[in-house]
């Protein structure tokens, strides 16, 4: 087995939209395939999973009472493959081999995610991006991300977001909020932190992961958090 740091980004399919709040913004691409680019050439081993809320979401999809939830839940999941194959031809159009693994088989597309496969992808520096969430409706992304970074065997997940982590109230509303610098899993669930849904930092804890929260536009951050400085991020883990 490689003796390579590996770690698993998230990205919120928001994020790709930049300020359209829709869409994918491909300068946003070109910044995050730069960033994911010096942790390769640092020997890094990453995977990458990124939502699909930038599109559309199951929750908002049935609403109007005519799209059922699991069919509103498979349109977000196919919303994570077109934001998926975006963000590969970003990495690749930066120099990086790249393979995207469905949940969903899609095979014209792209491959089927087998976890052996994904290990041996890292292992010869390809990134692999994780696509079609957990392929399972009533999931979000961010319990794909912490399954996949549990089944690759990720030192931690990094959900790369716009702030820089996790606040003891909204720094948006309150000047004296203040970033917590490491919180435990327990506290990570509180309703006014949530820094996940409850099943991912259940099947974190449950497996020890590391979830390192951080501004994602902040350059060289993901490398240096991939190295250790946790400084002005946050870090949820056993304490
Ligand atoms: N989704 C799903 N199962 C999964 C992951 C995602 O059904 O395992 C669907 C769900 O409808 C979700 C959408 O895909 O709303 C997009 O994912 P998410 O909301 O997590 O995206 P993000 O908020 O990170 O952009």
């Amino acid at each position: 087995m490689s003796k390579n740091k590996r770690i698993l980004v998230k990205f919120s399919g928001e994020a790709l939209a930049g300020g359209n709040g829709f869409g994918i913004d491909s300068h946003i691409l070109k910044y995050i395939a730069g960033e994911i680019k010096s942790l390769v050439n640092s020997d890094i081993e990453v995977g990458i999973v990124i939502g699909g809320g930038n599109i559309i979401r199951g929750v908002s999809a049935a609403q109007g009472g005519i799209i059922k939830r699991t069919s509103g839940d498979h349109m977000g999941m196919l919303a994570t493959v077109i934001n998926a194959i975006a963000m590969r031809e970003a990495l690749e159009h930066s120099g990086l081999d790249v393979r995207v693994q469905s949940a969903i088989k899609m095979e014209a597309i792209c491959e089927t995610f087998i976890t052996g496969r994904a290990q041996r992808h890292l292992e010869k520096k390809r990134v692999v991006i994780f696509a079609a969430g957990t392929g399972n409706p009533f999931f979000t992304t961010d319990t794909a991300a912490t399954l996949r970074a549990i089944e690759i065997n990720a030192d931690m997940i990094i959900k790369a977001t716009k702030v820089n982590g996790v606040y003891d109230k909204d720094p948006m509303k309150f000047n004296d909020a203040k970033l917590l610098n490491e919180l435990s899993y327990e506290r990570a669930m509180e309703d006014n932190i949530k820094v996940m849904d409850d099943t991912a930092i259940a099947l974190a804890k449950d497996n020890a992961l590391p979830i390192v929260v951080c501004n994602m536009f902040e350059d060289g951050n993901l490398l240096k958090i991939a190295n250790g400085d946790y400084t002005n991020c946050s870090i949820v883990k056993n304490l």
